[in-house]
């Protein structure tokens, strides 16, 4: 074994397993349930006090998925797919999160989950040909698979802002939600930020505030949501062809949704048929706006239209013309940002209780014990709730000493920005998989999907490496630097690198501004990975370094 950091040094228990998985959200409990089948012994640390993951810390007022809820679910199982029953049009948090409890639970994970337990470091013993990890409360575990599985939105992030601590009133941040209700009734709120969580909140919390206001540096584009009961017939529909369903928006789509592939441009229609498109698109509500046209997120005229639509609109909801100004979103092309989806967020700057705080032009200077002060004005408040975002796809892997081949680390490896081959391995760091990681669809998809395709891909993978008494996988850097600039090049094809948004790491101060995930769509990375599969693993190197009768035997 090679010798251990400093901090280790205290530990005394070793268990060994096949592989530790780090998280217990979608990601987590699948990749468990697919080892467990393949007969390897599996460990998954949580940080949480229960599984779910993003559902589990998110529990901000009106927090729900903008993925349609008969899409948003794992699709592996027939049973479960057909037995679970959701309620709405766009699942609540709870709902989602109770989904997952009952995931657990319906395949027995919880044994091999430990909650409450963050994983602290990990360490790859070349020799051993096994990875060593540490846990916070100083337990040491060994395996032959590393496998993180930490979500892309995880760390949450709250700006460092003067004066914050001595703030007398209550602080939150979306990302990381009381367990308990928290009620704003008869108090003043400063809601900072408007990106998707704010923009599902602030609704919701006008509703109880005395007053709130809404501190906003950059508009957002959002798309009525539309959210309804689900109604038996429609569920019923679903189910009747789930299979086919499922297989479409995994092997067909873009964005691991089912939706109709648009056929032409915005600019080959006229100005009437364009309008009735994009009216149909804000009728239905939703992230499908998006799917009018094939080129809006590669072409800014034809981006362009679809932005002036959603512009008119703010300005026909939102009485105030100076507010309606102020919510118009002119900084980036539509789409560029993960494009928000509410239920009466214009709606509600039309209240008389709500504020809208232009911080682009006066930015926040302090925070007082009563308010905050920004460049022009004074605010009190009783509550500030961050809506601020998350260090995304990176963040939670970098909180995680974790050191590969020759003593390097995997934050001093992506120093200058992630680097990964396929999104799911990084050379020098042999046998450890990254679910939904940077260089991957990830993000700009159904979540679901793509994890569900990762875990797969991962378990085909362990399983094709037993059959040829293999032990040991890795990422050559001749793939990895071709999928490196592969990502680049797809991403700098379209319009997304205009925007300063969290794809970029442009939200954190000092983080490098590289496009992270991959934008070639589900279906085409799908048959990517499976090519390489299929050539025996192409771009990986894949060895046996002991006299192994199975990857298995402990
Ligand atoms: P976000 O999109 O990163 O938005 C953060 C907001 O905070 C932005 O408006 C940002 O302004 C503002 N902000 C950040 N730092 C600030 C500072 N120092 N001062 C003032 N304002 C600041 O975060 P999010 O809303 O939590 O959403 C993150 C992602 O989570 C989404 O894009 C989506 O993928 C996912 N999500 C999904 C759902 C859903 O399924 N319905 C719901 C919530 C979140 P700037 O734009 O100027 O930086």
């Amino acid at each position: 074994m090679s010798p251990m950091p400093p901090s280790e040094k205290t530990t005394t228990t070793i268990e060994t397993c096949d592989a530790v998985i780090v998280g217990a959200g979608f990601a987590g409990l699948y990749m468990l349930h697919r080892l467990r089948g393949l007969g390897l012994s599996a460990r998954v640390y949580e940080q949480g006090g229960d599984v779910g993951g993003t559902w589990y810390w998110n529990r901000y007022p009106g927090a729900r998925c903008d993925v349609e809820s008969m899409q948003y679910s794992y699709s592996f199982s027939e049973e479960l797919q057909q037995e679970w029953e959701w309620s709405e049009r766009y699942a609540p948090q709870p709902e989602i999160l109770k989904y997952a409890n009952h995931v657990a639970d319906r395949f027995d994970l919880r044994r091999d989950i430990q909650l409450n337990t963050r994983v602290a470091a990990a360490r790859f013993d070349d020799a051993e040909n096994r990875w060593s990890v540490t846990t916070a409360d100083g337990k040491q575990v060994s395996a032959t698979y590393f496998i993180l599985a930490t979500g892309c939105l995880s760390n949450a992030r709250i700006p460092d802002l003067p004066g914050l601590s001595d703030f007398k009133g209550k602080t939150y941040h979306t990302g990381h939600w009381p367990h308990k209700p928290v009620d704003f009734t008869g108090l003043r709120v400063g809601v900072i930020g408007t990106g998707s969580s704010a923009i599902q909140s602030i609704p919701v919390i006008a509703e109880q505030a005395k007053h709130l206001f809404v501190f906003q540096r950059t508009p957002n584009f959002s798309i009525p949501a539309r959210n309804a009961p689900l109604t038996p017939e429609l569920t019923r529909e679903w189910k009747s062809d789930y299979a086919a369903r499922r297989q479409y928006a995994r092997a067909e789509s873009r964005n691991g949704i089912l939706t109709v592939i648009p056929q032409k441009g915005a600019l080959e229609d006229n100005d009437i048929a364009r309008r009735q498109e994009y009216e149909a698109g804000w009728t239905r509500g939703g992230i499908s706006f998006m799917a009018a046209y094939n080129n809006l997120l590669v072409d800014k005229p034809a981006n362009d239209t679809a932005a002036d639509f959603v512009r008119t609109k703010i300005a026909e909801i939102v009485t105030d013309p100076e507010v309606a100004k102020l919510l118009q979103p002119h900084n980036h092309p539509i789409g560029s940002k993960r494009i928000c989806v509410d239920t009466n967020y214009y709606q509600t700057f039309n209240r008389p209780n709500v504020t809208l705080v232009d911080i682009r032009n006066a930015p926040i200077d302090t925070v007082l014990p009563n308010g905050l002060r920004t460049g022009s004005k004074d605010y009190e408040l009783d509550a500030i709730v961050f809506g601020t975002g998350f260090d995304a796809m990176t963040g939670s892997v970098a909180k995680i000493d974790i050191t590969g081949q020759n003593e390097i680390t995997l934050n001093e490896k992506w120093a200058e920005g992630p680097r990964t081959y396929l999104g799911l391995m990084s050379a020098g760091f042999p046998n450890m998989f990254v679910i939904t990681g940077p260089g991957s669809p990830s993000v700009l998809s159904n979540m679901i999907v793509s994890i569900e395709q990762h875990v797969d891909w991962i378990s085909d993978c362990l399983a094709h490496m037993r059959a040829r008494d293999a032990d040991r996988i890795e990422a050559t850097k001749d793939a990895e630097d071709k999928w490196v600039i592969h990502v680049n090049e797809v991403a700098h094809g379209t319009l997304y690198p205009q925007a300063n948004s969290w794809y970029m790491g442009a939200n954190i101060p000092g983080k490098p501004q590289i496009f992270m995930p991959y934008i070639g769509g589900v279906a085409v990375y799908r048959r990517i990975c499976d090519d390489v599969a299929a050539k025996g693993y192409e771009g990986f190197a894949l060895s046996a370094t002991r006299q192994a009768t199975s990857v298995a035997a402990e």
